[in-house]
C-alpha cells in the first residue's frame, strides 16, 4: 500500500536532483549573455518541475524550484552560499524605520481615534502593543486582507508615529540617505542583473495572452501533446451553477467539482481536466455552451502545459523577490529601480507599467501576489513612492476604466492601491499639483456617467442593468476624490491654487449635471401607476456629501481661492437658470410695505426638483465670505452686483415649497417615491448640504 501512497516521491527525475545550484551560479558568473543564458535554464527546467500532471504537487514542486532555479539565483546574487551570504546582508543593513506588514484576511489591526490622520491609518498588532497608542482611545478592526502597518510613517500619525520597536532606528536617519550605500559594488551589479532578467521573465510570462505558443526564448525543441482546461473566475455565475456544469464538461464527481469550483473562487483559475488539445477543446466547448444562454460564457481557455508551468513559476517568483528584498533595503532599492525603468518602448512600458495596465486581464491569484510586491517594495521605499504615485495618477484614468468594467471585487483590483497613494499627506498634494489629479479623478467620473437628459442633467431612470452595475462601481472614484482631499493644506502655492481651482470647475461641472435632476410633476386624477427611480439620485448626493463639505473647508482655507470658487460657483448656477424664467417677465409683489420682484411659478402643476448642489454650494461659499472680511476690505473683487436674490433664492424656493405641499397631502398620488426623498432630503446624512442650504439661501437674500 505504501508505494502507491507516495507516486510523487518516486516521480522525481533522478538528474533533476544531481545539478548543482552553485554549479549553475559559476556558470552565470562567466556568461557573457546572461539573459540567453538563464533562460535557456528556465526553459529546459521549468516545465520539468511544474505542469506534470493533472494535479499540482506544491511541495515536491517547490522543492525542486528551490534547488534547481530559486538556488541558482541565491548563489549568483550572493557570490557565496546564500546561507552566509544572506545573513551578511542583512546585518550590513540599516533598517527602515516603516513597518509595513502587510495583512492577512483575518488579520487584527488597530486604530487610533486621538493620533490617526485619517481612519485608514492602522497598526500591526506588534506595533499596536509597543506604541503609545494603546493607552489612547483605539478602534480594533480584522483586516480583509491587504493594507499594510502605518507604523514609522510621520504622516500618518499626529503623535508617536514609531513603536518602540521601530524608534530604535530613527534617531540616525537621515531620509536621502542612499540604501545602497552599505552593499558592495559587486553585490550591487549582480543583483541589478538577475533582478532585471527576473522580473521581466515574470513580467512577460504572466501577462502573456498566446495559448499554445512560448515566447521564442522560452520554446522547447519538442514539444508535447499535454494541455490544460483552465477554467476562470467571474463574479456572475453562482457556485451552483459552475459545479453543475463541470459535472456534465467533465465527468467529474460532485465532490471533485465542488473542489474545482473553490479554487476557483480563491485563486481565480484552475485547470479542470489535463490531457491531449483535443480532450481539452472538447471540454472547454461543453463548459461554454451550458454556461452561455442567460449570461456571457465561464472564460475557459485551453493552455499548453509548458506555458502553465512557467505562468506558475512566474509567480513563485514574484513572491520570491518579495521575500529576497526582506534581506536589505538595498535590495529593495535595486528592485525598484528595476521595475520602475522604462523599457525600450518609452512611455507605460516599465514593467510596473504592464503589470498594472494588465492588471484586469490577470487572474485573481497573479493579482495579489503582484500587488503584495509593490507593497513590499515601492510602497515601502520613500524615494521610489513617490515615484510610483506619479506614475498610478498617470495611469490612474485607464486603471479605473479597467476596474469599471471588470468584474471582480475592488480589493481585487490594483486600483485599490489609490488608499495606499492618496491618503499620504505630502503625495496628494504633490499630485494635485504636478498631475492635476483633483481634474483626473472628477473628468473620469463624469465619463463613465455618460447618460443625460436633453438639458445635459444625470438621468439613471430606465437603467440597464449594465449601466447600473458600471454605477455602483464607478462610486469608487468620489472615495478616491475624498482620498485626496482628506488632509488640508496649511499653505498654499500658486499652483496649487491654479490646481485646486481646475479641479473645483470641473467639480462644478459635476454638480451641474446634477442641478435638476429627476424633476417630479404632481400627480393629479390617478395614483402613479409605477414608482419612479430615486434612489441612484440620493446615492450620488450622499456619496458627494462629505466632498462637498471637503471643498468648503478648502475654499475656507484661502482668500484668495474663496473669492475665485465663489465667483465661478456663481457663474455655473447663472448657466443653469439660462432661460429659467421661460421668457416671462418677473412680477412684484408688495407686501407689507415691501415690495419685491418675483417670479410666477406654480410649484403643484410644474417640474420640480429636489437636487440643487449648485445652489446649495453657493450658500455655502457665501456664508463663508461673510465669515471673512474680503467684503469690507474688497468689495470691488466680489460680483455683488451680478447677485440677484430673486434668482438665487427661486429654486430652493420651490424645493421648500414642494416640502411643504406633501407634508399638507397635495403630493400623495406621487407614491413612496416622493416621500422617500422628502425624508432623506431633511434625514441627518443629507440635510447638511440640502436642506439646511435652503435654508441658508432664502436667510441670504433677505
Ligand atoms: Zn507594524
Ligand atoms: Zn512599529
Ligand atoms: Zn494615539
Amino acid at each position: 500500500m505504501a508505494s502507491e501512497l507516495e507516486p510523487e516521491v518516486q516521480a522525481i527525475d533522478r538528474s533533476l536532483l544531481e545539478c548543482s545550484a552553485e554549479e549553475t551560479a559559476g556558470k552565470w558568473l562567466q556568461a557573457t549573455d546572461l539573459t540567453r543564458e538563464v533562460y535557456q535554464h528556465l526553459a529546459h527546467y521549468v516545465p520539468k518541475i511544474y505542469c506534470r500532471g493533472p494535479n499540482p504537487y506544491p511541495q515536491k514542486e517547490d522543492m525542486l524550484a528551490q534547488h534547481l532555479l530559486l538556488g541558482p539565483m541565491e548563489w549568483y546574487l550572493c557570490g557565496e552560499d546564500p546561507a552566509f551570504g544572506f545573513p551578511k546582508l542583512e546585518q550590513a543593513n540599516k533598517p527602515s524605520h516603516l513597518c509595513g506588514r502587510v495583512f492577512k484576511v483575518g488579520e487584527p489591526t488597530y486604530s487610533c481615534r486621538d493620533c490617526a490622520v485619517d481612519p485608514t491609518c492602522v497598526l500591526c498588532m506588534e506595533c499596536f502593543l509597543g506604541s503609545i497608542h494603546r493607552d489612547h482611545r483605539y478602534r480594533m478592526t480584522t483586516s480583509g486582507g491587504g493594507g499594510f502597518c502605518d507604523c514609522g510613517d510621520t504622516e500618518a500619525w499626529k503623535e508617536g508615529p514609531y513603536c518602540q520597536k521601530h524608534e530604535l532606528n530613527t534617531s540616525e536617519i537621515e531620509e536621502e540617505e542612499d540604501p545602497l550605500v552599505h552593499l558592495s559594488e559587486d553585490v550591487i551589479a549582480r543583483t541589478y542583473n538577475i533582478f532585471a532578467i527576473m522580473f521581466r521573465y515574470a513580467v512577460e510570462i504572466l501577462t502573456w495572452e498566446k495559448e499554445s505558443e512560448l515566447p521564442a526564448d522560452l520554446e522547447m525543441v519538442e514539444k508535447s501533446d499535454t494541455y490544460y482546461c483552465m477554467l476562470f473566475n467571474d463574479e456572475v455565475h453562482t457556485y451552483e451553477q459552475v459545479i453543475y456544469t463541470l459535472q456534465k464538461a467533465v465527468n467529474c464527481t460532485q465532490k471533485e467539482a465542488i473542489g474545482f469550483a473553490t479554487t476557483v473562487d480563491r485563486d481565480g483559475r484552475r485547470s479542470v481536466r489535463y490531457g491531449d488539445f483535443q480532450h481539452c477543446e472538447q471540454a472547454k466547448s461543453v463548459i461554454v455552451r451550458n454556461t452561455s444562454r442567460q449570461t456571457k460564457p465561464l472564460k475557459v481557455q485551453v493552455m499548453h502545459s509548458s506555458i502553465v508551468a512557467h505562468q506558475n513559476f512566474g509567480l513563485k517568483l514574484l513572491s520570491w523577490l518579495g521575500s529576497i528584498i526582506g534581506y536589505s533595503d538595498g535590495l529593495r532599492r535595486i528592485l525598484c529601480q528595476v521595475g520602475l525603468q522604462e523599457g525600450p518602448d518609452g512611455e507605460n512600458s516599465s514593467l510596473v507599467d504592464r503589470l498594472m495596465l494588465n492588471d484586469s486581464k490577470l487572474w485573481k491569484g497573479a493579482r495579489s501576489v503582484y500587488h503584495q510586491l509593490f507593497m513590499s517594495s515601492l510602497l515601502m521605499d520613500l524615494k521610489y513612492k513617490k515615484l510610483f504615485a506619479v506614475r498610478f495618477a498617470k495611469n490612474y484614468e485607464r486603471l479605473q476604466s479597467d476596474y469599471v468594467t471588470d468584474d471582480h471585487d475592488r480589493e481585487f483590483s490594483i486600483a485599490d492601491l489609490s488608499v495606499q497613494i492618496f491618503t499620504v499627506p505630502s503625495l496628494a498634494r504633490m499630485l494635485i499639483t504636478e498631475e492635476n489629479l483633483m481634474t483626473i479623478i472628477i473628468k473620469t467620473f463624469m465619463d463613465h456617467l455618460r447618460h443625460r437628459d436633453a438639458q445635459g442633467r444625470f438621468q439613471f431612470e430606465r437603467y440597464t442593468a449594465l449601466q447600473a452595475f458600471k454605477f455602483r462601481r464607478v462610486q469608487s472614484l468620489i472615495l478616491d476624490l475624498k482620498y485626496v482631499l482628506i488632509s488640508k493644506p496649511t499653505e498654499w502655492s500658486d499652483d496649487l491654487r491654479q490646481k485646486f481651482l481646475e479641479g473645483f470647475d470641473a467639480f462644478l461641472e459635476l454638480l451641474k449635471c446634477m442641478q435638476g435632476m429627476d424633476p417630479i410633476t404632481r400627480q393629479v386624477g390617478q395614483h402613479i401607476e409605477m414608482e419612479p427611480e430615486w434612489e441612484a439620485a440620493f446615492t450620488l448626493q450622499m456619496k458627494l456629501t462629505h466632498v462637498i463639505s471637503m471643498m468648503q473647508d478648502w475654499c475656507a482655507l484661502d482668500e484668495k481661492v474663496l473669492i475665485e470658487a465663489y465667483k465661478k460657483c456663481l457663474a455655473v448656477l447663472m448657466q443653469c437658470h439660462g432661460g429659467f424664467t421661460d421668457g416671462e417677465q418677473p412680477i412684484t409683489l408688495s407686501i407689507c410695505g415691501h415690495s419685491v420682484e418675483t417670479i410666477r411659478y406654480c410649484v403643484s402643476q410644474e417640474k420640480v426638483s429636489i437636487h440643487l448642489p449648485v445652489s446649495r454650494l453657493l450658500a455655502g461659499l457665501h456664508v463663508l465670505l461673510s465669515k471673512s472680511e474680503v467684503a469690507y476690505k474688497f468689495p470691488e473683487l466680489l460680483p455683488l452686483s451680478e447677485l440677484s436674490p430673486p434668482m438665487l433664492i427661486e429654486h430652493p424656493l420651490r424645493c421648500l415649497v414642494l416640502c411643504a405641499q406633501v407634508h399638507a397631502g397635495m403630493w400623495r398620488r406621487n407614491g413612496f417615491s416622493l416621500v422617500n426623498q422628502i425624508y432623506y432630503y431633511h434625514n441627518v446624512k443629507c440635510r447638511r448640504e440640502m436642506f439646511d442650504k435652503d435654508i441658508v439661501m432664502l436667510q441670504v437674500s433677505l
